[in-house]
């Protein structure tokens, strides 16, 4: 399919738009702005008040206005570098034009002495005498109406000025075809929002400070419209894993009994709560595509393990795929011998296996002899088959954007899909980035767990931290040394790690001491694993590799150097790593100092509360949202108009908007479905257009 034609315009050159050449649009091109379209949607965010004023004396000094002179004589300057002044009288007074490196034949064409002009520029008091530097607008006065009462201001970028912006926004306003509305008739009234094209010409011809608020009817419609774009790409992706033909998956819940009664512990509410609508999707005819999300040690690896057994009760097999090789091993050190007290057979695949053994689990799993597989992404390598995949589950994927989920549905053409993630995010950010799935949530912590003491130390402390492990040492205690995050790059956080590691086994005993980092070779990373985890070292100094997952109850003590570096969701996440057992476990939070305010007060929000949620909003709104979406990673798109912190109600009308739309239309070929493909082509989700059911 191809862009509609009634868009060309708006996906022509930039170099078609009034005052923009080669070179200009280059500059554009550095802010994304690449064809009329962009432009469009690069709103003004402020605007001037060129109001026009009878005197320089009707305004209070220093301010920006516009006032219509008598132009006077002319000074050049005295000296290199001073000032050219031109003398002027408005109705009231009399003033000076004031300009730096200017050229005189120039100023003298534009300002004739005796003529009247109309003049606007920031106006200031200097020596008691009104200025007019370098005034921005310089009209004859027949041409008063060329500068805008109100003037909108744009995000600029070099090479590109306000005036260029403001004629490249008209001329752009011009080529804005009619189009059909797809906003729900209903929903427009009730908010009383303009068409698209006149939402366009409101948003960037504002006339009072109101018309730049997010709430301002034109920019909310506008900013409706990328919401609803986005997730009617969602919606499209959710009904193309949930469409087609679905299997009924249900089991007699005998292997789950057997595991749960196994269980040193009862299942938490919510754990049941989960399996229970997880139960009800994979029984349904649909294909279940569903988000697990539960902070840390929430216990989400249970709720996993019953999830697939449902599918082994029915027959088939299911896939759990974790984002590292550690992890993979530990849920499969962890999931095997429930597994196996139960009679599932459970096996492990990741990018280790080789040859033979690689050659005898894929011909196991093929024949259906293999009932769950755990491991790496070397699960969903192209030449794994199963005899009968009805589950595929990821953890911990809250890298993932949705096309990556796509991609993964893709593999198991009909298997139900479940997402867990222990990053606990506001509902904002999950209705961008997770509005294709339902949600389940754990919202509740196993029962007993020993709340986490969480202190802030100056690194100048050090040598109390490294008594305290030598204490924890002689109790045989375990501890976690987290290195700091120095650059996004593995190898310069590693050199900070090897110094650590180093120190610490001068320190401490190099018998106690391991290290373990991802630039390591896979069976050394293991073996780091394994002697911490068997206790034989006591302190693993470690890069965020542990990050997620790792399971050591015997681990009391987690000190994070650096902690001012990362991320308040990422502390929570490393600090989760202890509490695990039965004794109380504390976390050290190492700061180099002087800690700022802003700083202390982020790392405070972690010793006052253990709820991710909590942590996650607050780190929201001390870093804002630019700091965590838009980038590749986080799978949130960024929005031009849009402000998802503010308008995640917005976002909540256009998914339910979206969704009904397709279950109305899922072909979008009604009036409304064919105008909302033109709204997928205009906001550049034409990749959503291949989803769009056929049939
Ligand atoms: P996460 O949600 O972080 O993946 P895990 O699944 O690793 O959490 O569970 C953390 C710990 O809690 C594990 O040791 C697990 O055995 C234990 N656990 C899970 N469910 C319960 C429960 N209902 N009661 C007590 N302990 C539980
Ligand atoms: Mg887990």
């Amino acid at each position: 399919m191809s862009r509609p034609e009634v868009l060309y315009p708006l996906f022509a050159d930039l170099t078609r738009l009034t005052g923009i050449g080669p070179k200009t649009a280059r500059s554009l091109e550095q802010i994304g702005v690449t064809h009329p379209r962009d432009v469009l949607l690069t709103l003004p965010y402020a605007g001037i008040d060129r109001q026009l004023r009878t005197s320089v004396l009707d305004v209070a000094l220093p301010t920006t206005l516009t006032v219509a002179a008598k132009i006077g004589p002319h000074r050049s300057p005295t000296n290199k570098g001073g000032a050219y002044r031109v003398h002027a009288e408005d109705a009231k007074t009399t003033f000076q034009i004031v300009y730096f490196h200017a050229r005189a034949d120039y100023l003298k064409r534009i300002l004739p002495e005796g003529s009247r002009r109309i003049l606007s520029g920031k106006v200031e008091l200097f020596d008691s005498i009104a200025q007019m530097i370098h005034p921005e607008h310089v009209v004859e006065e027949a041409a008063a109406s060329d500068i805008p009462t109100f003037e909108p201001i744009y995000p600029l970028t070099a090479g590109v000025t306000q005036k260029t912006m403001f004629k490249a926004t008209r001329s752009a306003l011009q080529m804005v075809p009619d189009l059909v509305e797809w906003i729900d008739p209903a929903q427009k009234d009730q908010a009383d929002w303009p068409s698209f094209s006149e939402a366009l010409q409101g948003a960037h011809s504002p006339t009072t400070q109101d018309d730049l608020a997010t709430t301002a009817s034109a920019r909310e419609r506008l900013a409706y419209d990328e919401l609803m774009a986005h997730q009617l790409t969602l919606a499209l992706a959710r009904a193309h894993v949930r469409g087609g033909t679905g299997m009924r998956t249900e089991g007699d819940g005998h292997f789950r009994e057997r595991v749960i009664a196994n269980l040193p512990y009862k299942p938490t509410r919510a754990q049941n709560r989960a399996i229970d609508e997880i139960a009800e999707d994979m029984a349904g005819p649909q294909r279940m595509n569903r988000l697990l999300q539960g902070d840390v040690g929430s216990g989400k690896t249970l709720v996993a393990l019953l999830a697939m057994l449902i599918a082994v009760e029915a027959g088939g097999q299911a896939v759990m795929m974790a984002p590292t090789e550690i992890l993979a091993r530990q849920h499969l050190e962890g999931l095997q011998p429930l597994a196996m007290d139960a009679g599932v057979c459970l096996d492990l695949l990741t990018g280790r296996d080789k040859g033979q053994e690689r050659r005898r689990k894929l011909d196991a799993l093929e024949r259906g002899e293999i009932d769950v597989l755990v491991g790496t992404h070397a699960v969903f390598q192209s030449d794994v088959a199963f005899a009968d995949l009805r589950l595929a589950i990821v953890d911990e994927q809250h890298r993932f954007g949705v096309r990556q989920r796509l991609a993964l549905g893709e593999k198991g053409r009909r298997a139900d899909v479940l997402v867990m993630t222990a990053t606990p995010i506001p509902r904002s950010l999950a209705l961008a980035q997770y509005g294709d799935m339902d949600v389940s949530v754990l919202d509740e912590k196993p029962p007993g767990r020993k709340p986490i003491r969480t202190a802030l130390v100056s690194s100048e402390r050090i040598e109390e931290v490294l008594e305290r492990l030598r204490v924890n040492i002689a109790d045989d205690r375990q501890c976690y040394w987290v290195c700091p995050l120095v650059e996004e790059s593995e190898v310069v956080d590693l050199t900070a790690a090897e110094e650590r590691y180093k120190r610490l086994r001068a320190a401490l005993g190099a018998h106690n001491v391991g290290l373990v980092h991802g630039q390591m070779a896979p069976g050394e990373k293991d073996a780091a694993m394994a002697r911490f985890q068997a206790g034989d070292t006591k302190i693993l100094v470690a890069t965020t590799v542990i990050e997620v997952g790792v399971n050591v109850p015997n681990a009391t003590i987690m000190v994070i150097e650096r902690a001012e570096r990362f991320g308040l969701a990422q502390l929570h996440q490393l600090r989760g790593r202890v509490g695990r057992g039965e004794m109380a476990s504390t976390c050290l939070l190492m700061y180099q100092a002087p800690l700022s305010e802003r700083g202390r007060q982020r790392l405070e929000v972690l010793r006052e509360t253990e709820d991710g949620f909590v942590i996650a909003e607050t780190d929201l709104r001390m870093r804002g949202y630019g700091d965590l979406i838009g980038t590749a990673q986080s799978g949130v798109p960024r929005f031009r108009v849009a402000d998802i912190e503010r308008q995640s109600a917005l976002m909540a009308i256009a998914q339910s908007d979206a969704r009904r739309l397709l279950a109305d239309d899922p072909s979008l070929k009604s009036a409304r479905g064919q105008a909302a493909r033109i709204l997928l082509w205009l906001m550049r989700q034409d990749e959503a257009i291949r989803f769009i059911n056929v049939g």
